[in-house]
C-alpha cells in the first residue's frame, strides 16, 4: 500500500484557495489603499470590501447593511451574544438559552455572563446529537434576551432544526443567533427566510484565510459597538479594514455557497462508505445522526483505544484526523460534545472526525478504509482497556 496525504480536518481549517489567493494578491501589491483614504487607492480598496459585503450578503439571504467583519467565528459569537446581552439587560432581561453542546466561543462567552448577573440554561441534546426545538421552547422565559443555537456542530456535524428553534423565538418575542461557523458552504441558509437575527460565519472554515468573520444582524437590531475608534463598519467595529482577507471571504463564500447540492452529492456517498467501512470494526459508534448531519463529517468511537494515539498513527500513515477528544484546554478531560450525547469516559476519549470534502477521492476513501483497521487493531494490542474488555472485566 503506496503512503498518500490526505486531509480529512476540514472541521478544524481549510486550504486557502487558489481563486481566494488570486483575488487577494493585488490588495497587497498594488491595491493597499486604506479603505478611509479619499484619493482613488482608497476609495478602490473601499469598493472591494463593499463588493465583498455584497458577495456574504447575498450568500446567506441578507442585506449588505446587515453584514459586519470581524476577525474571526469567535468574535461574531462574541459579538452577538455579548451584545445582546448588554442590550437586553437595559430592558431588564438578562437570562439566556443555548445549549450544552455548543462551541466554546459561545459556552464560554455564556459562562462570562453568568459571572456578570446573567442566567443561562443549557438545552440537552439527544443521544443522536440533535436539539429539540419543544426543550428550547420550554426554556424561554419572561426575562430571555437571547437564544443561541448552533447550526451544525464542529465535533459530530449534527445540523440543528434551526428554522423551527427561530420560530419559536419570533413566537415568543426573543431573539435569536445561530453560530453557522461549520454550516455555511455545506447548508443552504436564508437568513430572512428562516427567521434568523444574528448569524456568526468565519472565512478559514471555508478556503479564505485565517483571521476574518463575519456577523449577520437583523436590520433594526442595533448591537452595541464591538470595538471604540475610528468610522469603520458603520462605526460599530472600529480598526482599519484587512482588505484582501475581506475580499478573500467574499469569493471563498460565494464559491463555498454556489453548489452546494452537486458538492454534497459527491462527498456523502464517500462520507457513507467511511462511516459503513469503520462500523464493520468491532466495538465502535457512529456519534451523531446519520442523516442529519454535514455532509463531509463522520465521528466515530472506537472503544479501546486512546483517540490521540489513534491520530499520531494516522498521521505516520499521512492522514489528517482529529479526536472528538481533542484537549483544547490542556486539560485530558474528554470532548463536552460527546459526553452530551451520553458517552462514557472512556468511550469518548476513543473518538475520531474526519471531516472531507470533494478533493478526498474514492481511492483515498479506500486507503483510509485500510489504514484504520491495522492502527486500531495495533492500538488495541497494546492497550490494557481492551485487554480488560474482552476479558468481559469492567474498566474505568
Ligand atoms: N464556532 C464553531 C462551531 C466552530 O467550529 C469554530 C471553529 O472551530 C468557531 C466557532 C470559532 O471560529 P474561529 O476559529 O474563526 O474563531
Amino acid at each position: 500500500m503506496e503512503k498518500r496525504f490526505i486531509y480529512a480536518d476540514n472541521a478544524a481549517t481549510t486550504a486557502v484557495s487558489e481563486e481566494v489567493l488570486e483575488a487577494m494578491l493585488p490588495y497587497f501589491r498594488t491595491g493597499y489603499g486604506n479603505a478611509s483614504s479619499i484619493y482613488k487607492l482608497g476609495r478602490d480598496a473601499q469598493k472591494a470590501v463593499e463588493t465583498s459585503r455584497e458577495k456574504v450578503a447575498k450568500a446567506l439571504g441578507a442585506d449588505p447593511r446587515e453584514i459586519y467583519f470581524t476577525s474571526c467565528g469567535s468574535e461574531s459569537d462574541n459579538w452577538a451574544i455579548k451584545g445582546t446581552a448588554e442590550l437586553m439587560a437595559k430592558k431588564g432581561k438578562k437570562h439566556i438559552v443555548t445549549s450544552v453542546f455548543e462551541h466554546h466561543a459561545v459556552l464560554h462567552t455564556t459562562e462570562y455572563l453568568e459571572k456578570h448577573g446573567f442566567e443561562v440554561t443549557y438545552v440537552p441534546v439527544s443521544d443522536k446529537g440533535l436539539i429539540d426545538p419543544q426543550d428550547v421552547k420550554n426554556a424561554i422565559r419572561e426575562d430571555t434576551a437571547l437564544v443561541t443555537i448552533m447550526y451544525a456542530n464542529n465535533e459530530i456535524g449534527t445540523i440543528q432544526p434551526i428554522e423551527e428553534i427561530a420560530a419559536i423565538c419570533h413566537e415568543k418575542g426573543v431573539l435569536f443567533h445561530t453560530d453557522a461557523v461549520q454550516a455555511v458552504g455545506h447548508v443552504d441558509i436564508d437568513v430572512h427566510r428562516q427567521g434568523i437575527d444574528m448569524l456568526s460565519l468565519s472565512g478559514h472554515k471555508i478556503h479564505a484565510q485565517k483571521g476574518i468573520g463575519a456577523l449577520y444582524v437583523r436590520k433594526g437590531l442595533i448591537l452595541p459597538n464591538l470595538i471604540h475608534g475610528g468610522g469603520q463598519e458603520r462605526g460599530k467595529r472600529a480598526g482599519t479594514e484587512n482588505v484582501p482577507a475581506i475580499v478573500g471571504l467574499g469569493v471563498a463564500i460565494e464559491s463555498a455557497t454556489k453548489n452546494i447540492a452537486e458538492k454534497a452529492a459527491v462527498i456523502t456517498p464517500r462520507r457513507n462508505r467511511l462511516i459503513d467501512g469503520i462500523l464493520k470494526l468491532p466495538y465502535t459508534r457512529l456519534n451523531g445522526d446519520r442523516d442529519k448531519r454535514l455532509p463531509g463529517n463522520l465521528n466515530i468511537s472506537i472503544e479501546g483505544i486512546e483517540g490521540e494515539s489513534l491520530l499520531l498513527m494516522l498521521d505516520m500513515n499521512g492522514i489528517c484526523a482529529s479526536s472528538g477528544s481533542a484537549c483544547t484546554s490542556g486539560s485530558l478531560d474528554p470532548s463536552h460534545v460527546l459526553l452530551s450525547l451520553g458517552l462514557e469516559h472512556a468511550v469518548a476519549h476513543g473518538s475520531m472526525r474526519l471531516s472531507i470534502e470533494e478533493d478526498v477521492t474514492d481511492e483515498d476513501v479506500d486507503y483510509i478504509l485500510e489504514v484504520v483497521p491495522k492502527v486500531v487493531e495495533r492500538l488495541r494490542a497494546m492497550s490494557p482497556v481492551w485487554e480488560k474488555m474482552m476479558k468481559g472485566q469492567k474498566y474505568e
